[in-house]
């Protein structure tokens, strides 16, 4: 027997294993069936290579065992096994380059964050010493005449001796620590502890892990097994299992990535919103795995929040197994890999509008609120989100519009696409505002989610078509010729215009003639950069003291209550017509379904005008 010293390196990592910094202890065994799970590939590997090895690769596999009496639990797997000089090298010394400067930094930083930054390294066989006092491992190489057999407290040293009848692959014997509540170490003996780590992390790993005989692990892969072989209903099943929804999802995405940087994806969409969509704390993303093994839930760095209704898994081949969200957040891979995660679930939402209408409709009556901020978050896919987007408008009572149909549908002459946000869709259409557009047989589009509010003024166009509201700035749907007509009237109401400006001056900036009216006496509209009117009572639903905007009253001249009110001015009369005015404004206001700021003084405009009919 030999005794041997760690490593230097090697020795400060066990020393934080021992002292455990790490909190999430039941992630030994995960690291230890990882291990022998990748042996087991090695070994098929292996004689697949060279013919002549005699090995018998017919029933590779793991088993746990446990004896609560003696407090032991050991993992062992008949995979490729080690040489001594394997023993010596993997298990003795830290080989992975950045271990020094990691270690550096470790001492760095407060024992708090340090479970941080063990996440940049495998923690791997080491972590057994996070729940062990003593660890031994016996192995055999599949050509060596003997075993090897390696044991250490995780102190300074560690032994070493042959061992003449170790069977083939590799056996780890951990002698736990005393089990106690208080400081988190559960009793590893448990066989229900066990099973329940082993399905948490080990699930779909392809080899059996066998308990007391029985395998505990499923082994269904789904994302890593042929498309052709896996049925509709084990889609479902899975979908059920990573989503907690009850139905059978909607679409099934897969995605295989080879090269330098390996993945596999399987992802869903759903028949039915998640119940936490628009929850401040939902669940984001979907779950991570490397190798078959479960890293972990809701990892959000992998989606996008506007697509937190994806749902499924990520299976990377070259992360750590002990990668933590802080690497994901900085690794470049992994931000490549969400962008093409992200087109892939654009591109199959867009598919799935041409093959399969209501299946799209569906889908997107259910998470469009949502997909819709990334019209306002991911810019670099802006076009691809405007492309599977479906608006309410004009055009239908009953079914929605792509932008795509809809610039199909414009008009000769049309420039921009029109538009009305709203509360509701009654709210829109009897909107003043929309006359003119009806009249010109423009199509509007009517929007009423609150993200529309949002992105309007975000998104510059579609198409090469901006989008314009109608309820903001000069709508110009004018000829040549209207134009002039109307610049003529223009002069002729000038000095109208300019009184009314200071009867209202409290609540307006400006009195114009509207070109966008045809049967309504007036419309108030906002200056292009404007907050609309749903918005501010948005802002001041949440608490927010904004300054009180001042909006145009725009009046149709062809309308008989303006051309009576400016009849009367031109002939000089003012008795009166300051009433007049305010009733106007209060009209407009009316109109578009707003609120008047002092509706019994309106009443009583409206009663006074009335009884002069009489
Ligand atoms: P990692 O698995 O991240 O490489 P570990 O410290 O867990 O780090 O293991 C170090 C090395 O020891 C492994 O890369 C592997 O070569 C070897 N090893 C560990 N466990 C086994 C096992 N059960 N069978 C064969 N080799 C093993």
């Amino acid at each position: 027997m030999e005794t041997l010293e760690f490593q230097s390196e090697a020795r400060q990592l066990l020393q934080l294993m021992i002292h455990s910094i790490y909190s999430n202890k039941d992630t030994f065994l995960r690291e230890l069936v990882s291990n022998a799970s990748d042996a087991l590939d090695k070994l098929r590997l292996e004689s697949f290579r060279d013919k002549d090895m005699q090995v018998d690769v017919d029933d590779l596999h793991i088993v746990i065992e446990s004896d609560p009496a003696e407090r032991t639990l050991t993992v062992r797997d008949n995979g490729i096994g080690m040489t001594r000089e394997d023993v010596v090298g993997l298990i003795g010394t830290i080989a992975k380059s950045g271990t020094a400067e990691f270690l550096k930094q470790l001492k760095e930083q407060q024992s708090g964050s340090a479970s941080d930054l063990i996440g940049q390294f495998g923690i791997g066989f080491y972590s057994s010493f996070m729940v062990a006092d003593k660890v031994t491992l016996v192995t055999r190489y599949p050509h060596a005449e003997k075993g090897v057999r390696w044991e250490s407290t995780g102190e300074a040293t560690y032994t070493i001796d042959d061992v003449d009848d170790a069977p083939q692959g590799t056996s780890v014997t951990l002698h736990l620590k005393p089990s106690d509540d208080e400081d988190r170490l559960p009793d590893y003996t448990e066989p229900a502890k066990i099973r329940e780590i082993v399905k948490r992390y080990s699930d779909f790993i392809t080899w059996p892990v066998r308990l007391g005989g029985e395998d505990i692990n499923s082994r269904k892969a789904l994302w890593a097994r042929p498309a052709s072989e896996v049925t509709e209903e084990e889609y479902a099943e899975f979908y059920r299992h990573v989503s907690h929804d009850w139905n059978a999802p909607l679409e099934t995405i897969r995605m295989q990535a080879e090269g330098t940087f390996e993945y596999q994806a399987l992802l869903f969409l759903p028949a039915q919103a998640p119940m936490d969509l628009f929850m401040r704390d939902g669940k984001r993303g979907v779950q991570l795995y490397v190798k078959r093994v479960f890293i972990m839930e809701d990892c959000a760095e992998l989606m996008p929040e506007y697509l937190r209704f994806v749902k499924g898994v990520v299976d990377a081949a070259d992360l750590s197994l002990n990668v933590s969200r802080e690497i994901l957040q900085q690794d470049r891979q992994i931000q490549l890999m969400r962008r093409r995660l992200v087109k892939k679930v654009l591109s199959s939402i867009k598919s799935l509008m041409g093959t399969r209408p209501d299946d799209y409709a569906k889908l997107w009556g259910e998470v469009g609120a949502a997909l819709k901020e990334g019209l306002l978050s991911d810019a670099d896919n802006r076009d691809a989100i405007l492309d599977v987007c479906s608006f309410a408008s004009t055009h239908s009572e009953e079914s929605l519009t792509t932008l795509a149909e809809y610039v199909s549908r414009m008009k000769d002459g049309q420039e921009h696409i029109y538009f009305m946000t709203g509360d509701s869709r009654v709210a829109v259409e009897k909107s003043p505002h929309l006359e003119a557009l009806r009249a010109k047989d423009f199509e509007v589009l009517i929007l009423t989610d609150t993200i529309d509010e949002m992105w309007v003024d975000s998104v510059p166009a579609f198409d090469g078509r901006t989008f314009q509201s109608v309820a903001k700035g000069q709508v110009d749907l004018e000829t040549d010729e209207e134009k002039s007509a109307n610049e003529a009237r223009t002069a002729e109401f000038a000095d109208l215009l300019t009184w009314m400006k200071e009867q209202l001056e409290d609540s307006v900036k400006e009195v114009r003639l509207s070109s966008r009216l045809t049967t309504s006496p007036a419309c108030v509209v906002g200056d292009s950069y404007d907050i609309t009117p749903t918005l501010e009572k948005m802002y001041k639903a949440m608490g927010q003291e904004l300054p009180k905007i001042k909006r145009i009253l725009e009046l149709n001249p062809s309308h008989p209550l303006v051309e009576g009110l400016h009849k009367a001015f031109a002939g000089g009369e003012r008795d009166g017509l300051a009433d007049t005015a305010e009733l106007i404004h209060g009209l407009a206001l009316l109109a578009e379904g707003g609120e008047l700021a002092d509706p019994s003084r309106f009443v009583k405009l409206v009663a006074d005008r009335v009884q002069r009919t009489f």
